[in-house]
């Protein structure tokens, strides 16, 4: 499963076990600190060992990976992006990744402002003058390359960290 090289994703939503049988007393929920330990060591380490830019590379990487993914497994709605978006918006509320509202939206043209609010990577965080929300970049590019199998490039614009409330993403087409 993790052990074999590779070039192309070989994730499956499988990989994620079941839960309920492999944790009968502790359940599905866990603490938030725990997720962001573990991304913003992961993070700290690939700074380390490479660089700040090849970091947010593979974190957006992933996350488009993740949209995708989530996308295949927990997405009825696939045609009517009305539909689509509330059904997204429950799904990120119930999973507690984040409250998602949609500002603005052009489907010709594949632009949206989208915004997330007590978005699950960085509500809280000190202000530090950076957007640091790159995995949900990617995450939201995947979501919606699976919706439209249009390719976007998704921006993160405000952010809690840069002293924002909402963290705010705009999506363009792909060059
Ligand atoms: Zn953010």
């Amino acid at each position: 499963m993790f052990k074999e090289a590779r070039t192309d994703a070989m994730f499956t939503w499988g990989m994620i076990g079941d839960i309920t049988e492999g944790r009968p007393n502790l359940g599905s929920s866990m603490d938030v600190t725990v997720y962001r330990l573990m991304q913003f060591t992961l993070r700290d380490v690939i700074i380390q060992e490479f660089d700040p830019a090849t970091a947010d590379r593979l974190f957006y990487r992933a996350g488009e990976l993740a949209g995708r993914e989530l996308f295949r497994a927990a997405i009825t709605q696939k045609t009517n992006f009305g539909a689509f978006v509330q059904e997204l918006e429950d799904l990120l509320s119930t999973l507690k990744i984040g409250i998602l509202r949609v500002e603005k939206s052009d489907l010709e043209k594949m632009e949206f402002t989208l915004t997330v609010a007590e978005d699950l990577d960085c509500s809280g965080l000190p202000v530090c003058d950076e957007t640091i929300c790159t995995y949900d970049e990617g995450f939201i590019s995947g979501l919606l390359l699976e919706f439209s199998g249009k390719r976007v490039v998704v921006k993160e614009v405000d952010c809690w960290c840069s002293g924002d409330r909402v963290c705010r993403f705009e999506v363009r087409p792909a060059a």
